[in-house]
């Protein structure tokens, strides 16, 4: 522990949040005591391949998780309370102080997870004050954001009051009547404010941000106009724009159809606990919404980020099973897309007005507002709080800096202010701010099942499969060290001007290669009859080799996995091919050609593609060589290896597996 020789500190470390939008992640330390405030997830980026979702590296939790002593939830959105689940797997938290809606919301994931046993659940009310382990005292300030139900937090440590806001704008009319307790803020801000840690999602946009109703009149007039049907997406998470559409839809006599899981989640928790008014016989189920006139009927779903398995996207792809486009259909997006789903979002868009809809999109709109304060809203709680030092949060490098440009504008001194990274650790006393020695930081991958972690290797082979395909090999190598049959070569994914059957006899050189020069160190003779053979040592041998010889020959750097098939010692040596000529003899079918030269004519007239359709080997198929299968009878029989055993391996592709996950969504 490096604070306890020096002058005791609160230690703030957030673990995500920094440098991205999401998985916000913080932790608060004292002394003995650690306090968690929010945990959130990141959806994945470009290039992870397969993963569904991104969080942080929770190494330091983990090792000092008999110090946690309770978390606090801000809020009920994805990106604070997304982790939660599956953190309690993994380190212990004894409560978790929250909203009744965040908690709500929590409590699905919890069950869905299993893990609703693993912790205590405490609902908290705006002004309440919590303790959490010896050294801190937090209170609940309500806040306006996007979400119902939102707080910022003033948190009372031994060493002063830091105020961390949560995410949040300044809407004084907010649709739920709840408003900002500034006065709350102004109170902390009087008795002196230690330092402000602040939402800096919008740092870089100048002005006020509109208030949520500001969208109430234009989505009222689009839906008022609407000839036929109209069609709404937003994120169900937005309670107050579902509540005004909900509220848009009575007005103009449409009754709602739901579409999408967490619309109909949300809405239903929302609903529950009071955070949204609508009567029962507002709702349609979407099988009998299409026997009413499509002037009375409002859809309201998912997929306003382009999400493939959303409603929308699904419906925009002409693969919905209830819904089908109409040309006189009006589909509003009143979200905007989060970066890096911009370009699944307008061809979407496309696609739906290629349907012949009427599509409202875009910040000409008036149909969107964010949920997060604009440069004036950041300074107004800069105002309100008065902080001795200050930390932006929750934002981009770039936002991060220029929250920092702001409050520098309104006088705080630049090295009363930290620009940090996850990870990084914020030490703070009466009278300093300092960063000290980093913990670890990074992410971990989830896959769909939110069990299997995606590590760096497994994302890079994605990534490799993503760039230059994949090579498969199979080589037929007997226990002494020869080669028995022509090898196998197939690709997918590849695209190269090389002749396949010159990548045919690269492998063949490889092999031979590795059996000229590796043999030895590979294979021992243990006494018995069968020397012992490293035949893993030997594909991984051959897959270098290959590899650098594409690298160099053709400058692409396809997956290369090759497979063993161990034959029996004694078997006849299949000769490899000096010569180069190419061969026009259409090739018999099949491995029966008899014998060797069969054998050699079948590979050399054989198009890739059929080696491709009878063998399918997969990664954890490399393992046949590894225990060398007993010989297949017709080997060991000295008969013919030119077919060596199949490889029956069912193929799911990306396409069926996508399939599939739609199907069971
Ligand atoms: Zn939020
Ligand atoms: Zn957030």
């Amino acid at each position: 522990m490096t604070n306890q020789a020096k002058q005791p500190c609160l230690r703030v470390i957030p673990l995500g949040g920094l440098h991205e939008i999401g998985k916000n992640t913080c932790v608060f330390e004292y002394g003995d005591d650690i306090m968690l405030v929010d945990a959130g997830l990141a959806f994945p980026s470009d290039g992870m391949h397969g993963v569904n979702v991104v969080m942080p590296d929770t190494s330091y939790l983990k090792e000092n998780q008999k110090r946690i002593r309770g978390m606090i939830v801000t809020h009920g959105h994805e990106d604070h309370i997304g982790g939660i689940a599956h953190h309690l797997k993994n380190f212990n938290i004894p409560v978790i102080h929250g909203p009744r809606l965040a908690l709500a919301m929590l409590t699905g994931k919890m069950e869905e997870a299993g893990v609703m046993d693993r912790t205590i659940l405490q609902t908290v009310a705006p002004r309440d004050v919590v303790k959490v382990g010896q050294h801190f005292s937090v209170e609940f300030i309500r806040n306006t954001h996007s979400m119902a139900d939102s707080f910022s937090l003033a948190i009372t440590t031994p060493v002063g009051t830091v105020i961390f806001t949560g995410d949040f704008k300044f809407d004084h009319t907010p649709v739920d009547g709840e408003t900002f307790d500034m006065a709350r803020l102004a109170h902390y801000g009087e008795q002196g404010v230690l330092c402000l840690f602040s939402d800096s999602t919008n740092s870089e946009v100048p002005g006020f941000c509109p208030p949520e109703r500001s969208v109430f009149p234009c989505l009222d007039r689009h839906i008022s106009q609407a000839e036929g049907r109209v069609i709404i997406t937003t994120f169900a998470s937005s309670i107050h724009r579902v509540a005004m559409i909900l509220e848009l839809a009575l007005k103009n006599g449409r009754k709602v159809g739901l579409l999408g899981r967490s619309m109909l989640n949300v809405i239903a928790k929302a609903r529950e606990l009071g955070y949204m008014r609508a009567p029962d016989d507002l709702f349609v189920p979407i099988k009998q919404i299409r026997d009413l006139p499509d002037r009375e009927t409002l859809l309201l779903m998912t997929g306003s980020q382009g999400e493939p398995l959303a409603a929308l996207s699904r419906i925009s792809r002409g693969e919905h099973p209830q819904v089908q486009v109409k040309t006189t259909d009006t589909i509003i997006f009143s979200a905007s897309p989060i970066p890096g789903n911009t370009i699944s979002v307008v061809n979407t868009i496309d696609r739906l007005m290629m349907l012949g809809a009427k599509v409202v999109y875009g910040k000409g709109e008036g149909i969107h507002v964010s949920g997060h304060g604009f440069q004036e809203d950041q300074k107004l709680m800069l105002a309100l709080t008065k902080p001795k030092y200050f930390v932006p949060v929750h934002g981009e490098h770039r936002m991060l800096v220029c929250h920092s440009k702001t409050a520098q504008s309104m006088g705080i001194p630049a090295e009363n202010i930290l620009i940090i990274d996850n990870g990084d650790v914020v030490e703070l006393t009466p009278d300093s701010i300092n960063k000290g020695e980093p913990v670890k930081a990074g992410i971990e991958l989830l896959d769909a099942s939110r069990n299997g972690i995606v590590d760096a290797r497994v994302l890079k082979e994605r990534q490799q499969l993503a760039d230059d395909g994949v090579i498969t090999m199979l080589a037929v190598i007997s226990t002494d060290g020869v080669m028995a049959a022509p090898p196998r070569v197939n690709l997918r994914g590849v695209v190269t001007a090389a002749d396949p059957r010159k990548l045919s006899l690269w492998a063949e050189r490889e092999i031979t290669w590795v059996l000229e020069n590796r043999w030895q160190q590979l294979s021992r003779n243990s006494g018995g009859k069968a020397p012992d053979v490293d035949w893993m040592g030997v594909q991984r041998e051959i897959e270098i080799g290959l590899q650098r010889r594409l690298r160099r020959e053709l400058q692409v750097e396809p997956l290369i996995i090759c497979l063993v098939q161990p034959a029996p010692g004694g078997t006849p040596a299949y000769k490899g091919r000096a010569d180069a000529e190419p061969d026009t003899r259409p090739a018999p079918r099949g491995g029966r050609g008899g014998g060797r030269d069969g054998g050699r004519d079948v590979q050399r007239g054989e198009r890739p593609e059929r080696v491709e359709r009878s063998q399918q080997p997969r990664r954890e198929l490399a393992a046949v060589g590894a225990a060398p299968a007993p010989a297949p009878a017709a080997a060991a029989a000295g008969a013919p290896l030119a077919t060596p055993a199949r490889v029956e391996e069912p193929e799911i592709s990306g396409r069926t597996r996508r399939r599939r996950s739609a199907a069971a969504s």
